[in-house]
């Protein structure tokens, strides 16, 4: 299965614009999330009432959960213009100002993986959010000097999947904080109606509840999974997706009952047989997987401890009882008991 476009949202062109057709516009269209929607509407109104930017916002989670989404929807419902970039792309201050300079009043700049800004850009930040001013360089040589420029009130909207990297003088600075949790099953599954129904695909209630239940409560998923089932309704089956169908689907796609992948199910196995069931350091676990060791800690971990599966120790990380028993692995009895 294509991995990248269930974790990273990396995808051809024909999934662009298939993504772009069922990515929600306004807070009607996105699901669940409540408490941080109902909050975000009041700001949002506020703002507009008194004719104010709105407060920087910085919203957290793994990824796949709408973070980029909210962000689309924030400045549709402001009506005001997004310009988007991430914190890898932004290597030195200049690049950071262009962007600046170049925002209208109440514009949003949304700065996605936001805990990856270089130390001296995330600093030039800091005047931009706090005072609407940033110095810049003028001239070369000895007459080189910094003047000081007036921004226009601006939002920004940062995005990370890992706020505890982020330091405290930035995380300070966002007036609105907002942790996104996975989605309840029932919520995916008003996700994947709503984009089966954009893309036209026939499902059944009972598939679209199976598909949701493993589609590790992250819309991304769900999506990505839809198009991969219609693929296999199109190719084995009549065309529609049911149960059978949808499950064959899933099966063939290496994604198991309770929604772990390949990946997933290597990670708990490597803890079980190579570890004794832990506790293990995450850099020793991410080598024996062959996976990055960040990569493991922000996408499969969370959803891993949420499930119940692994949990976080002092000494590193342990799997519990519900992985041996989802694994159906006898579980060694602890040693050194009495003798
Ligand atoms: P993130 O930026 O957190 O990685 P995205 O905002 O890119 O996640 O969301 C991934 C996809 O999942 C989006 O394209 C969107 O179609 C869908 N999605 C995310 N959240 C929701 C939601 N609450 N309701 C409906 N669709 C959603």
């Amino acid at each position: 299965m294509s991995d990248n476009v269930l974790r990273n949202g990396k995808m051809n062109e024909s999934e662009k614009d298939i993504e772009l057709k069922i990515r929600p516009a306004e807070f009607t269209e996105f699901s669940g999330q409540g408490r941080i929607v109902d909050n975000l509407k009041v700001f949002i109104a506020a703002a507009k009432m008194r004719g104010d930017s709105l407060d920087h916002v910085l919203l957290h989670g793994p990824p796949g959960l709408g973070k980029t989404t909210l962000a689309n929807i924030i400045s549709n419902e402001l009506g005001v213009a997004l310009k988007t970039t991430s914190g890898p792309v932004l290597e030195k201050p200049g690049d950071l100002a262009g962007l600046l300079t170049n925002l209208s009043k109440g514009d949003i700049l949304f700065i996605d993986e936001i805990h990856r800004l270089s130390p001296i850009v995330e600093e030039y930040l800091y005047s931009a959010m706090e005072d609407y001013v940033i110095d810049i360089m003028i001239d070369k040589g000895p007459s080189a000097r910094s003047i000081q420029i007036e921004l226009n009130p601006f939002t920004l909207v940062g995005a990370t999947t890992r706020s505890g990297l982020l330091t405290s003088p930035l995380r300070a600075r966002f007036g609105i904080k907002c942790l996104l949790e996975y989605y309840d099953t029932n919520v995916i599954q008003s996700i994947l109606k709503r984009s089966a129904s954009i893309l036209d695909i026939e499902i059944d209630e009972d598939a679209s509840y199976e598909i949701a239940r493993r589609s590790r409560g992250t819309p991304r998923i769900a999506n990505a999974l839809l198009r991969r089932v219609r693929d296999f309704a199109q190719v084995k089956g009549e065309g529609y997706i049911d149960l059978k169908i949808a499950k064959y689907s899933l099966d063939n796609l290496q994604i198991d009952s309770r929604g772990l992948d390949e990946m997933d199910n290597r990670i708990l196995n490597t803890i079980i047989y190579k570890f004794n069931g832990g506790p293990v350091g995450i850099n020793t676990i991410a080598t024996a997987v062959g996976e990055d060791a960040g990569t493991i800690e922000e996408v499969y971990e969370p959803f891993l401890i949420k499930e119940g599966f692994i949990k976080r120790t002092p000494r590193g990380r342990e799997v519990t009882h519900l992985a041996y028993e989802h694994l159906r692995i006898e579980r060694p009895s602890k040693q050194g008991s009495l003798f």
